[in-house]
Parts: C-alpha cells; sequence; structure tokens
C-alpha cells in the first residue's frame, strides 16, 4: 500500500478493462486517478470509487487534451503520472481495411498517446518530473496481424521511444508495455470462437489469457518512483505468447 502516494495520475480509457484496473489499483495505492474516457456510462461507474474522478476526453482530440489536462492542473496543481491506455481494437482482414478505417484508428491508438505526451509533458516539465506508460500491443512486435490495428501499435512505440529520448533530460520517463491477449470488453467476443480461444491458449506458454489486474500491476510499477532509472523500458507481459 501507499506505493503511489500523493500522486495526481490520469488514465485513459480509464473507464473500462486494463484502464479500471488500474484506476482501482492506483488509487489503492494512494494515487488520485482522473479516469479519462470518451464513455460517460462507464465513467459514471468508475468514479464511484473512492479518489477516482471521471472527465470525459476523446484522446484524439488536441483541444480536448488541452482542456482536461488544464483542468486536473488547476484543480490538483500537477500531473504526475499519464498513462496512455485509451484504445480500439481493429478488423481482421487487410482486404476489408479502408482509408477510414486505417485515419480512424491511427487517430485515437496513436495520435491520441502523441497527444497525451505533448500535453502532459508541458507540465510535467514545469513539475519537473513524470512519469508517462503507454500500453502498446503484443502485435507491435511479432507478426500478428497484419492489419492497422497491429501498424498503430507500433507507431505508438515508435513514438514512446522517441519520447524518452527528447524528454529524460527533464527527468520525464516515458516507458511501454505490450500486453498478450488480456480477457477485457474488447476481447469479450473471442470467447465465441471455441477454435480461436484454444489456438491462443496452446500458443501461450502459461496455457491461459491475462487477467486486467496483471497489466495493471506492471504498469504500476513502470509508473512509479520504483521505476526511476527505467525510461524507454519495453515490458512484454503476455504470458510468454511473444517469446514463443
Ligand atoms: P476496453 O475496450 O475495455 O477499454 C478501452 C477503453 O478506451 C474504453 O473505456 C473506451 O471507451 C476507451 N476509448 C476508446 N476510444 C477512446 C477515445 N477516442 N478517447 C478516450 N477513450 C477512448 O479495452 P482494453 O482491453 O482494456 O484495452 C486497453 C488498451 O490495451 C487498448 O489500448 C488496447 O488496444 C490495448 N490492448 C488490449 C489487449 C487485450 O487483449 N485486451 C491486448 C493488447 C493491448
Amino acid at each position: 500500500m501507499g506505493r503511489l502516494d500523493n500522486k495526481i495520475a490520469i488514465i485513459t480509457g480509464g473507464a473500462s478493462g486494463m484502464g479500471a484496473a488500474m484506476a482501482e489499483l492506483f488509487s489503492q495505492e494512494g494515487a488520485t486517478v482522473i479516469a479519462a474516457d470518451i464513455n460517460e456510462e462507464n465513467l459514471a461507474k468508475i468514479s464511484e470509487l473512492d479518489n477516482v474522478e471521471g472527465m470525459k476526453l476523446d484522446v484524439s482530440s488536441d483541444e480536448n487534451w488541452a482542456e482536461v489536462t488544464k483542468a486536473v492542473v488547476d484543480k490538483y496543481g500537477r500531473i504526475d503520472i499519464l498513462i496512455n491506455n485509451a484504445g480500439i481494437a481493429g478488423k481482421k482482414m487487410p482486404d476489408d481495411i479502408t482509408e477510414q478505417d486505417w485515419a480512424l484508428m491511427h487517430k485515437i491508438n496513436s495520435f491520441g498517446p502523441f497527444l497525451g505526451i505533448k500535453h502532459a509533458s508541458k507540465y510535467m516539465k514545469e513539475a519537473g518530473k513524470g512519469s508517462i506508460v503507454n500500453t502498446s500491443s503484443y502485435t507491435a512486435i511479432i507478426g500478428s496481424g497484419f492489419n492497422e490495428y497491429s501498424a498503430s501499435k507500433g507507431s505508438l512505440r515508435a513514438i514512446a521511444r522517441a519520447a524518452a529520448a527528447e524528454f529524460g533530460q527533464f527527468n520525464i520517463r516515458v516507458n511501454t508495455v505490450f500486453p498478450g491477449v488480456i480477457e477485457t470488453p474488447m476481447t469479450a467476443n473471442i470467447g465465441q470462437f471455441k477454435e480461436v480461444m484454444d489456438m491462443l491458449i496452446r500458443a501461450t506458454p502459461m496455457g491461459r489469457l491475462g487477467q486486467p489486474d496483471e497489466v495493471a500491476k506492471a504498469i504500476l510499477f513502470l509508473a512509479s518512483d520504483e521505476a526511476s532509472y527505467i525510461t524507454g523500458g519495453e515490458l512484454v507481459i503476455d504470458g510468454g505468447y511473444s517469446a514463443r
């Protein structure tokens, strides 16, 4: 307990799945959490937790990011932690992917985190410290899905490494996690396809899918001062799937 005492943390996509698990864990560890999400219904639910405030944010809007980061600093004084976690899933087959699909995916999964870093780092620089963690995906690392989703998560990986190189001088750390298949609303439909589920489990050395809190615990470490010399770090959380 207390690993994030007095920290002010923004978690995008904080109203569902892994983001909601982080909101719960971070607040238990002493942080004040701003769960920033586009889904107002789920935001109302997550805001019932102690020390969690929901704020509506569309991560793909530059203007919206400016408003939300200013509102957080006006109310709480600073932003210690940003978790760039919001994202959308894509289509499966390359033949189905349109220019609009590609643009939307990159706008949310790659431009969104870029904007988060752009706006939060402004306040972090003033404070002389900050910690940013991005949720990419195992699909950015291994050849899993020749589609717009993998490309957007690979783009996020490059953005994160560049930001780590750029912001180390300001004592702002930028790290990235690469989850495997985690049981969240995003992947809930996989359960309907027994063959796919069996294949995924067979291909995972640990023989099971991951749980949201298992990602949240790893991100907690990277976000906290315990990881004080880790920046540009990349942590795979996939039960061994990509090592196979
Ligand atoms: P989820 O669908 O439960 O949560 C995603 C959240 O992002 C939702 O609350 C949604 O409302 C929010 N969101 C979507 N578009 C937004 C926008 N424009 N602005 C603000 N919020 C927006 O999914 P999850 O599985 O918890 O996913 C979290 C992150 O992890 C995503 O970036 C996802 O791509 C990534 N990821 C998921 C898996 C997995 O297997 N679940 C694996 C690897 C990576």
